[in-house]
């Protein structure tokens, strides 16, 4: 008898909303690849978001769950942009084990013209302003928040730029969303559907990180510049085979791609780690928030004799008694 492998497959595949890690030894590269579909659909479905806006924020939640599967202890993981484009602002975040939740607010009437102008891919309806990433793991550990510049940049490459700036640490992100349209009982239904991967150079030398020019340095080209790695070069290079229609593709999913993409080199495919679509509102919470408030402001906040709170992540309705809050000076 020969001695067992594990075959791709042998452990099972893990199909959507479950990040897959993986590494690849001889090239120093590890990262994570995952396919989102349920997920996306329960959050968007919450939301009546333009299409272009619920395409933005489904991107903008694989680059959360890509980047909050790396937290290493408990804590949460936020994405928020702020920017002068039609969608002013995201927020998606990754509660440890595997929370997620997000949100977009948008101009409806400068969203209505840009999808008319032709001019609604993700790049232009953020426009300019900030990605912020955040890393808050709790009340006793430093928050970490990291900067990036938008204009007109896509959410790649303003984490590229993240982790080439702020972690210095090579790194290639590929993100894709689509709408399939799939026959169910009254006809064709939209379903989303996202992949993202997310490859890293992390040898053991580190000299082997040194970039070959900085920005702002002699010879810069205004570009970011590549490691010279051969390792790197070649991760690099078949990351950027990888097709939009594969990533999010359900027959393909993260364990066959990365198959696809590494198998020359020899790549180890990790047990996958679940995403779930989960809020951590609660009337509690929304009760502290208001016990904060001035006596004015609880008045300011009645409508109807109730005070009416709805939790901007997950739509879920509140519903207070103003006289709750009124008994202090
Ligand atoms: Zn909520």
């Amino acid at each position: 008898m020969t001695a067992p492998h594990a075959k791709l497959g042998d452990f099972g595949f893990a199909g959507d909303d479950t990040v897959v890690p993986f590494q690849v030894g001889p090239l120093d590269a590890r990262g994570r690849v995952v396919q989102l579909g349920p997920i996306l659909d329960a959050i968007l479905g919450r939301h009546d978001y333009p299409e272009p806006v619920a395409r933005l924020l489904a991107e903008a939640m694989t680059l959360t769950v890509l980047l909050g599967t790396s937290l290493k202890f408990d804590g949460k993981f936020i994405l928020q942009t702020r920017s002068d484009g039609p969608v002013d602002m995201l927020v998606a975040d990754f509660t440890t084990p595997g929370s997620l939740r997000a949100y977009a607010s948008f101009d409806a009437e400068r969203m209505a013209e840009a999808s008319a102008a032709g001019k609604a891919s993700p790049a232009d309806l953020l426009g300019k302003g900030v990605l912020a990433l955040t890393i808050d793991q709790g009340q006793h550990m430093q928050r970490y928040q990291g900067i990036v510049q938008l204009d007109s940049t896509s959410l790649e490459d303003a984490a590229r730029t993240y982790f080439r700036q702020s972690e210095q640490i090579p790194t290639e992100v590929r993100l894709s969303v689509a709408r399939q349209m799939i026959k169910g009982q009254n006809g064709f239904d939209g379903h989303w559907r996202s992949g993202g991967l997310l490859s890293q150079f992390l040898p053991e030398a580190p000299e082997r990180l040194r970039l070959p020019d900085l920005p702002g340095g002699d010879g810069d080209n205004g570009e970011m510049p590549d490691p010279t790695d051969d390792a790197w070069a070649e991760v690099q290079a078949l990351v950027s085979t990888v097709e939009a229609d594969e990533l999010i593709d359900p027959t393909v999913g993260p364990e066959r791609l990365l198959y696809r993409l590494f198998h020359e080199h020899g790549v180890h495919v990790f047990e996958g780690a679940d995403v779930i679509d989960d809020c951590s509102c609660s009337r509690e919470k929304i009760r502290g928030i208001l016990d904060g408030f001035t006596e004015e402001e609880i008045s300011d906040s009645i409508e109807d004799g109730k005070i009416k709170v709805s939790c901007e992540f997950c739509s879920t309705h509140y519903e207070f008694d103003p006289t709750d809050f009124v008994t202090r000076n």
